[in-house]
């Protein structure tokens, strides 16, 4: 059953209109059925600021979303828990998991969740921390995907990502997770980093839903690192998945965004902390 959305705004990105903050990260306030969500909390302090600037209070939210933990999308989860210390946290365990970014020629760069935030999680009553291992709705015509099943051969976790810092276990980012919501024209389809493939989450999601049209996708799809391959699959994969518009941010890649201009015929537009999507 679809609920009323409201409005989605993006609070934190790597882009920033005029007067607010830009970091590597992601945050999304979105209004939903009366309810308000907070989708991911951004890397350091851009959330606290860029709502100072915009005058909006954090105190009100109904659910605290995280897609996944890596540091990015993670970094205020204290400040939002301050703001809201009654809030419920909806996440998948590995979230806890130690991770590491190797590059070829560079020391491994630690990029799990901060440890004072992981502290704040791992302190919470049982009551408030909604562990996600399936599709599950947390609010009315609000999903969770839970861990979504890799079947795309083309599409990987997005980066040389390891659970060690000698690079010997590959992180299969087994906590990455999408939220969609049930509108009357469709799901608004809202992704973190996308580490299993929009293409998987896009599927998995079709499949635990009874709706199949998609009205918009919004988020990082993470395509920095992607093959020509790949980008060509996505690009097929959108056209059977027909959104109305798209609104890559984050981590998609510039190159993979004028790919999808040049070769889809869906609106899209470029996400930046600022962006407001309302409901037409
Ligand atoms: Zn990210
Ligand atoms: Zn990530």
């Amino acid at each position: 059953m679809s609920a009323e959305f409201q409005s989605l705004e993006i609070l934190v990105d790597n882009h920033a209109a005029e007067g607010l903050v830009a970091e590597h990260g992601l945050s999304m306030l979105i209004k939903v059925g009366g309810r308000t969500l907070l989708f991911d909390a951004g890397q350091n302090d851009a959330l606290e600021r860029n709502l100072a600037t915009r005058g909006t209070e954090l105190t009100h939210i109904d659910a605290f979303v995280l897609s996944h933990g890596h540091y990015d999308h993670t970094g205020a989860i204290d400040f939002v828990l301050q703001e809201n210390p009654e809030v419920c946290v909806y996440a998948h365990p590995k979230i806890f998991s130690r991770r590491f970014s190797i590059y070829p020629g560079k020391d491994p760069k630690e990029i799990s969740m901060p440890s004072e935030e992981r502290l704040v999680v791992a302190n919470l009553l049982d009551s408030q921390l909604k562990w996600i291992r399936k599709p599950t709705q947390i609010s009315s015509g609000v999903w969770m995907t839970g861990p979504i099943p890799r079947f795309q051969p083309l599409e990987d976790v997005g980066g040389p990502f390891f659970t060690d810092p000698e690079g010997t276990e590959p992180d299969p980012i087994e906590d990455d997770m999408a939220l969609w919501i049930e509108t009357p024209k469709g799901l608004l389809v809202v992704c973190g980093c996308c580490h299993s493939g929009l293409i998987n989450t896009i599927n998995h999601i079709q499949s635990a839903s009874s709706d199949q049209r998609i009205w918009g996708i919004i988020g990082g799809f993470h395509l920095k690192n992607a093959s020509p391959g790949r980008l060509e699959a996505t690009t097929a994969a959108l056209k059977e998945f027909k959104p109305d518009f798209m609104v890559p941010c984050h981590c998609t890649g510039e190159a993979a965004i004028t790919y999808f201009k040049e070769n889809l015929n869906t609106e899209i537009h470029t996400g930046y902390a600022g962006y407001q999507l309302q409901n037409p």
